[in-house]
């Protein structure tokens, strides 16, 4: 979608729009309209996230599917930056999880199984002989409760879903939490909160696959990606991690400074193979901001629009993947086929298999703990490109 002139001060803003004949919201607000009905007559509602820029996020309360999100490129025309899914029927008939929270334990699980406290816990498998995304049906395929949030400085919908006791296998009635947040400074923020009666694996993660030049724009290799992170994960070939952390110098895996994802997907390393292109976990090593409590997982610019992503979270990894199986058999929004690596992920993270690897940061909750943890998606476009700015330029957020 493209909107000419908008300008960052709101009230241009709204000038603007009314010119250019479209109605889009640029106060920071919150609204909730109806969106489908479930097979079974539940209703699914859209929330409707708009901040003074004019950026708007819309989320429903089937698997916490974030549907579209509208941001400015550097000129100030408006695109829709995520792939997805204009109805609800679409998303029930086969979706790569577009859009939607995973879990309850966001990404593989060997064999689909895991043993804690001496018991061993047999998972639905859904990916092979794996469990992937939580199983047959992951938090990305449930009716969650919602409500809208509004607060002084930002707006948000709050989803909750209790999965229980032995729901795909997993032990425990886990009661869930999700609130997405829009602000003033185009940040997205992510909250997720979850209790147990029973010690279970966690690992949730958002699923989103961005298209900064636009989600019907094509392939998405031009893109710069900077990882903040000197390891990765390595998998087998059934894109399990071996347990090793092996460091990414010298090797295609390198993101430590901005390069085009398109630049080595394609080199002819077992890694890249095993993976059908980038589809691993990195081990992030920056500094965690004293005040923020978070750390920086990733860093996107995309040269075209000017569109700028960063990633901020609490989760020691990121599983960065570069839509290898996306192959043309999604129809998406306004029509569009999703081909080959037309939209990437930066899904913050614990490792994947930690439930198997006892070296591994520990996923597993116990009853009496709270698992909390946040992820914020910064979405800034670049000032106006002077003759004299290179994407060298750009600002360097600490390490
Ligand atoms: C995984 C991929 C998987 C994809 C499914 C990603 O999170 O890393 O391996 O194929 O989800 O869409």
């Amino acid at each position: 979608m493209k909107k000419s002139n908008i300008n960052r001060t709101r009230n241009m803003a709204v000038v603007a729009c009314a010119l250019a004949g479209v109605a889009h919201a640029a106060d920071l607000a919150v609204t909730r309209a109806p969106f489908a009905t479930m097979p079974d007559g539940a209703k699914i509602d859209v929330y409707t996230l708009t901040n003074e820029n004019g950026i708007r996020l819309r989320a429903i309360n089937y698997g916490t599917i974030v549907l579209s999100i509208e941001t400015p490129d550097v000129n100030g025309d408006f695109a829709d930056i995520v792939l997805g899914y204009d109805t609800l029927a679409s998303y029930l008939e086969a979706t790569p999880y577009f859009g939607a929270i995973v879990g309850r334990y966001g990404n593989r699980i060997a064999k689909g199984t895991f043993t804690l406290d001496g018991k061993k816990y047999t998972l639905a498998k859904n990916n092979d002989e794996n469990a992937l995304h939580g199983g047959n049906v992951g938090f990305d395929k449930v009716v969650w409760k919602a409500k809208a949030l509004k607060e002084k400085q930002r707006v948000g919908v709050e989803l909750n879903y209790l999965s229980e006791d032995g729901e795909e296998g997993y032990p425990g009635n886990l009661d869930v939490t999700v609130r997405y947040w829009l602000d003033n400074q185009n940040t997205w923020t992510i909250e997720y909160e979850a209790t147990t009666d029973k010690a279970t694996p966690v690992n949730l993660t958002q699923h989103t696959y961005w298209n900064l030049a636009g989600h019907d724009s094509g392939d998405i290799l031009g893109h710069q990606l900077r990882l903040f992170a000197d390891r990765f994960t390595p998998i087998d070939n059934g894109l399990i991690p071996t347990g090793e952390l092996r460091p990414v110098a010298g090797t295609p895996m390198d993101f430590t400074n901005l390069k085009a994802i398109g630049k080595e997907v394609n080199a002819e390393t077992e890694q890249l193979k095993f993976g059908l292109g980038y589809d691993h976990n990195w081990v992030l090593n920056s500094k965690t901001d004293q005040k923020s409590g978070l750390r920086m997982a990733a860093r996107v610019v995309e040269p075209k629009s000017g569109r700028v992503l960063n990633v901020h979270t609490e989760e020691p990894g990121v599983q960065f993947y570069s839509g290898n199986f996306l192959d043309g058999t999604n129809i998406g929004k306004g029509g569009h086929a999703y081909q080959y690596r037309n939209g990437f992920c930066l899904e913050t993270q614990h490792y994947p298999d930690s439930p198997n690897k006892p070296d591994f940061p520990s996923t597993i909750l116990r009853p009496g703990e709270k698992y909390k943890t946040r992820t914020v998606y910064n979405s800034r476009p670049r000032r106006r490109r002077s003759s004299s700015e290179t994407l060298l330029s750009l600002p360097k957020p600490r390490r």
